[in-house]
């Protein structure tokens, strides 16, 4: 039975150090998702990979099999034994893993609640996942509702009003341990997205001195520019270091761009003045062995939550409210998802029909040779007609019991009584998920790790964690 599945691991069921090893580079994407889509089972599949998360949405036809696909996907991907990450793992089902994809892409399931950059990462692992061959029917319509739905979460509720980022988040740690900014300096690294909120903020914070230095320096130069600060060259890494009371890295590089050793050099130089470094990269800018060092402060994007405590109620509401929004959706999708089991009936259904009209017709033109070009266009479209109001109510009807239990056998017999062959024909798509007492069964251990958006949706949409279902301990 096909069956929406979604395997992943984020920054509550799962630390840094292993999500690092699972994130997939931007460039890459395509080729992991042809990978997956190639595993048994995967019909079709997206992956969204970002600082925080790692998600599997498979279309399976097999939800053993393709969960099975997916773990050993994810295993050979890190290089890591599948016990090294297996008891970080949730899996949702059905019904489930599409509010599970409906809540993330709304932002209801990141480390800031309601913020408003994974909707635009869900989009560029769809957007990759088409090109690349690896979504078919059924995950773009599942993407396209998704993406629907997080814009109606944000426009129909405040959610995102109150949102802020990962790199706010950053300034604000900053903000708590130096008294005011006006006279720290700043050295970002990196130019991208994250980088150019990180400069924001920290001048809407006071910071006079921004530094900023990036792989292409023409970027560090533009970014200086718009936030009145200093860009420089990648290779003067060392003279940014010596300068900076605060470091906030986020470059996509898959190593570290400081390492223990050039900041040992650099606390030599700054005679021990003590140094703050943000590291909100996954996988990490910064190596963590820096964080050993005598006046070396180093935060990574973990310790970022729970930093933004701002606004945290009226949040936590709007996200409600924004989960009825994503209901309704829901459902529209799940009406959509489960009609498609009558799909190859319905085609045959309209195909024979089709030929039926045709092959009338053709007899009707050899009986009746000199019907004019107008007879003829009245006729096939009265035809038409005919075939199209007598197929009308066993469509509508078709619909309508795909969602039955003994749908596979009311198909059959639909079938069997207007004589069709259709591929696929046994074959019903259901969102099945897990029943309320298997959701009990398997509560997620990880609850305790709460944060804004577990403690209000933990538990609502019957998550099942990999690790309890195989019996890990
Ligand atoms: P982005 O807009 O694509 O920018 C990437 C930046 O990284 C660019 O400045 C790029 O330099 C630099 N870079 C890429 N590969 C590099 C390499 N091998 N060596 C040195 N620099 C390299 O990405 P982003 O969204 O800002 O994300 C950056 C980091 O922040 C990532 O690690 C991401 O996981 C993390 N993060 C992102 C978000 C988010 O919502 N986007 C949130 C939290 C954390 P060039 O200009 O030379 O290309």
């Amino acid at each position: 039975m096909h069956n929406i599945i979604v395997i992943g691991l984020n920054h509550r069921t799962c630390p840094v150090e292993i999500r690092e090893k699972l994130s997939i580079a931007p460039d890459d994407l395509s080729r992991q998702s042809n990978r997956l889509k190639s595993a048994p089972s995967v019909e079709e599949c997206v992956i969204v990979s970002t600082c925080n998360r790692i998600e599997t949405i498979a279309l399976v036809d097999n939800a053993v099999l393709g969960e099975q696909s997916v773990i050993d996907f994810l295993s050979s991907l890190s290089g890591l034994e599948t016990s090294a990450f297996v008891e970080h793992l949730y899996v949702h089902k059905g019904l489930a893993a599409v509010r599970h994809l409906f809540e993330v892409a709304a932002g209801l399931d990141s480390m800031i609640l309601g913020e408003t950059q994974i909707l635009g990462q869900v989009k560029e692992a769809y957007m990759v996942g088409l090109h690349a061959g690896s979504v078919g029917t059924v995950l773009d319509s599942l993407f396209r509702r998704a993406v629907t739905a997080a814009k109606r979460a944000h426009t129909e509720t405040e959610l995102s009003q109150h949102a802020v980022s990962v790199s706010y988040a950053a300034v604000q740690l900053a903000k708590r341990i130096f008294e005011q900014l006006r006279d720290k300096t700043v050295l970002i690294i990196g130019a991208g997205k994250m980088s150019e909120l990180t400069a924001k903020h920290m001048r809407a914070s006071g910071a006079e001195r921004v530094l900023v230095t990036n792989r292409t320096y023409e970027r560090a130069v533009e970014l200086a520019k718009n936030f009145d600060g200093q860009a420089l060259p990648l290779d003067l890494l060392q003279i940014g270091l010596r300068e900076a009371d605060i470091v906030i890295s986020s470059t996509g590089s898959a190593d570290y761009v400081v390492t223990r050793s050039q900041v040992v050099e650099v606390m030599k130089q700054r005679r021990n003045r003590p140094l703050f470094l943000v590291d909100i990269a996954v996988p990490r800018d910064l190596d963590p062995a820096i964080a050993r060092l005598g006046n070396v402060y180093l935060y990574d994007i973990d310790d970022l939550e729970g930093v933004v405590a701002v606004n945290v109620e009226e949040r936590m509401r709007e996200a409600d409210k924004a989960r009825l929004v994503l209901g309704e959706e829901l459902v529209a999708f799940e009406q959509w998802f489960t009609e498609q089991g009558a799909v190859p009936v319905i085609a045959a259904l309209r195909a024979k029909g089709s030929q039926v009209q045709s092959s009338v017709m053709q007899s009707l033109v050899n009986k009746l040779p000199d019907l004019t070009e107008r007879e003829r266009k009245i006729i096939e479209k009265h035809t038409m007609s005919i075939v199209n109001q007598l197929l009308r109510e066993p469509v509508h009807i078709l619909k309508e019991i795909v969602g039955e239990s003994d749908a596979n056998v009311q198909l059959a017999i639909a079938a069997r009584l207007f004589g069709l062959e259709a591929e696929g024909l046994r074959k019903t798509s259901v969102l099945t998920e897990a029943t309320a007492s298997e959701d009990a069964k398997h509560s997620n251990r990880g609850a305790e790790k709460t944060s804004e958006s577990t403690r209000s949706s933990k538990n609502v949409w019957g998550d099942v964690r990999i690790g309890q279902a195989m019996g890990t301990p």
